[in-house]
Formats: structure tokens, sequence, C-alpha cells
């Protein structure tokens, strides 16, 4: 039963975040790591503590997503503060990243936009220590599935903040309830070159990053002339860095009289966040047709995740080109047709990408 409770908060996430991020959607996630924090008793912004005295060595570019893990002795690099939010949570952000995150914060105030942090630092331990949690109560495969890879989330850096709202005076915490406020999230978006920060997982670059789009994370890199380079060119930071495995790709939805374009778009969302970690390049997605959302599929696809019941099932295919060295699974430049993946409706209306492969 908790199972289910657990995959429908991950499915109300664009990408499945808890893995990558601290939203408020993230329930277990954030059961689990709140006890372990060091709570500090001070006030709002008030940074009470740093892990190092010497002056910070790290590389404010690292790139860290689900083909590129933490560089090595990063965690032992980092100087950090913490700091308590409104809600009273801890949260630990690197410390130049949380001066401008400050400067950020008085500026839009200036204008009337109340912002405060939800998540930021999650050390690579905290992580292995939810990926143990599950794997322990729900099996390796459903863990490796759900929890991002220790090592692989962005938050490890200190340099990924997850925001939230304050709007008339009330705390703005959910995905789906921030993702509502499009003008504020705007007017936070102009503000964030200056401070040097950007906006992490962009719309439609999800096949990129890994992560649908998130307003609220954003990313600290230490140099305002990049950050509106970045911004200007509306890019993803694996683009800036001559990272991104794919350029551009063909999306067909197709028509459906079973699901409304917005579904089916989440659908492909979920899809090119899982393809992300593929490192291979996309070339393009689709909908399979109505004609694969039989009652036969729906069984298959019920009887491969047992802890759910799904109530309606959907097939995309990918065509996707292997890179030169190949990967851990898929052999060297080869050319990949009709790969296929598996898509399932809970009861509660969340869609899960539930299988993929040949
Ligand atoms: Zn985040």
């Amino acid at each position: 039963m908790k199972k289910r409770i657990i995959a429908a908060a991950l499915a109300a996430a664009l990408c499945m975040s808890f893995v990558g991020c601290g939203s408020k959607t993230e329930t277990a996630a954030e059961t689990d790591t709140a006890a372990s924090s060091a709570v500090s008793e001070t006030k709002d912004d008030a940074p009470v503590k740093s892990t190092q005295d010497e002056a910070s060595t790290i590389d404010y570019l690292a790139l860290v997503n689900k083909l590129n893990p933490l560089p090595d002795n990063w965690e032992d690099s980092i100087e950090t503060v913490h700091m308590t939010n409104s809600v009273g949570d801890d949260v630990e952000v690197e410390k130049k990243a949380y001066d401008a995150y400050l400067a950020l914060k008085a500026d839009l105030e200036k204008e009337g936009i109340y912002v405060d942090l939800d998540s930021a630092r999650r050390s690579v331990a905290e992580q292995q220590r939810i990926m143990d949690d599950f794997t322990k109560e729900y099996g390796a495969d459903y863990a490796a599935k759900t929890v991002a890879k220790p090592g692989y989330s962005e938050h490890h850096t200190g340099l990924a903040l997850d925001l939230y709202l304050i709007v008339d005076g009330e705390d703005i915490v959910l995905n789906e309830d921030m993702i509502q406020y499009t003008d504020i999230w705007a007017k936070i978006h102009e503000k964030l070159p200056e401070y040097g920060f950007i906006l992490r997982y962009l719309e439609d670059k999800e096949h990129i990053t890994g992560y649908g789009y998130e307003p609220w994370h954003i990313r600290y890199i230490d140099n305002t002339d990049t950050a509106k380079e970045i911004t200007e060119k509306g890019i993803t930071l694996e683009e800036y860095l001559g990272a991104a495995k794919t350029t551009d790709i063909a999306v067909d939805l197709g028509s459906s009289e079973l699901y409304t374009e917005e579904e089916l778009k989440e659908m492909a969302v979920q899809v090119k966040c899982k393809f992300a970690g593929f490192g291979c390049e996309l070339i393009s997605i689709r909908y399979a047709g109505d004609e694969a959302a039989t009652e036969e599929n729906l069984a298959r696809v019920n009887a491969a995740d047992d802890g759910n019941n799904y109530v309606k099932v959907a097939e995309f295919l990918t065509d996707f080109h292997t890179p030169k060295e190949g990967t851990a699974v898929f052999g060297a430049d080869e050319d990949k047709k009709d790969y296929t993946w598996w898509l399932a409706q809970d009861e509660e209306g969340g869609w899960q990408l539930v299988d993929w492969g040949y």
C-alpha cells in the first residue's frame, strides 16, 4: 500500500524528481533525510556553520547529471552553510551560492516577490540511505527505477537550489501548486543570471537534462557573463559544455481518441527523462497509437509491477543512435529502431513509465 502512495506522489512530479530534486512531492525522501539533518536553531537566512575554513576549490561549472557523477573529492572541498527556512527545515547550501541567493532574494523582495529555499545540498551518503531503504522495502528493481543513483544528482553539489514561493504570506511548496505561478517564475528567472544562477531544467530539454521542467530548480555557476550567455541562448548546461548527446529530436504525439494531448506530452516527458540516462543520441519519439492500449497489454504491465493496479496503458516508440564507444547496455555506433516504452496510469490518475526495451 505504501508503495502505491509513494508511486503516486512520484508520478505527480514531472520527472520523478526525488531522485534529483528535493521537491515537496518527495515525501518519502524528505522524511528520510529530515531526521538525519543537523537542524539549526537559527532564524531565517542566518548562516550558522561552515564545514570548512579554506576557500572553495570547486569547479562551479561542474556537470552532474544522470550520466556524470559528482567529481572526486567534491564533498571534501566544498564550504557550506546551514539555514532554516520558513517552514522550519534545515537547508545546507554551498557558501557562495548562498550569498548569491540572499542577494537575489533581496532584489526580488523589492518587487514584492518572496521566495525561500526548499532544499539544496543532499550528500551522496543521504542519497545512498534512501536507495538502501527503498531496496530493503521494495526490492532492488523498484529502487533502481525510482531513486536516483547516489552520486548522480546535481543536489550533491550544494549549487542546486530548489526555491518555493511565499504568496500573500502563504508558503507554496507543492510542485503542482508552484507551477501555476508562471508570472512570478518569469520574473524570478529574469533575474537569475545577474546573480550567477541559471534555470537548470528547461521545458522540452528533458532528453538532455533528464528532468522535466522545474521552474524552482536553479543552479549557481559563479559567473554572471556565462549565466547571461546560457540564459540568452536558451540552452542547458549540458549544451553549453558540449556534453549534450542529442540536438534536435522529432516528437510525434500522433492522434488519440483515448488520451489528451496533455497526457501524451506528460508521457513523452517521462520517456525523455529516462532516455537521458542512456547516454545515446535520441532521434525520434512517437506515440504508438491507440491500438496498443489493449486489455492484454494492460494485464502485462500489471503483471510486471505487482505493487500497482494500473487502469490504462500506452506505448511509445523511439529511434536512437548509440555512441561510438558504446555504453554498458548498448553496442557501439548502432542505429536502434522502434525501441519500446510502456506507460501505465494508476487509479489516482498519474502516468508512470513501467517498462522499456525490445
Ligand atoms: Zn532540485
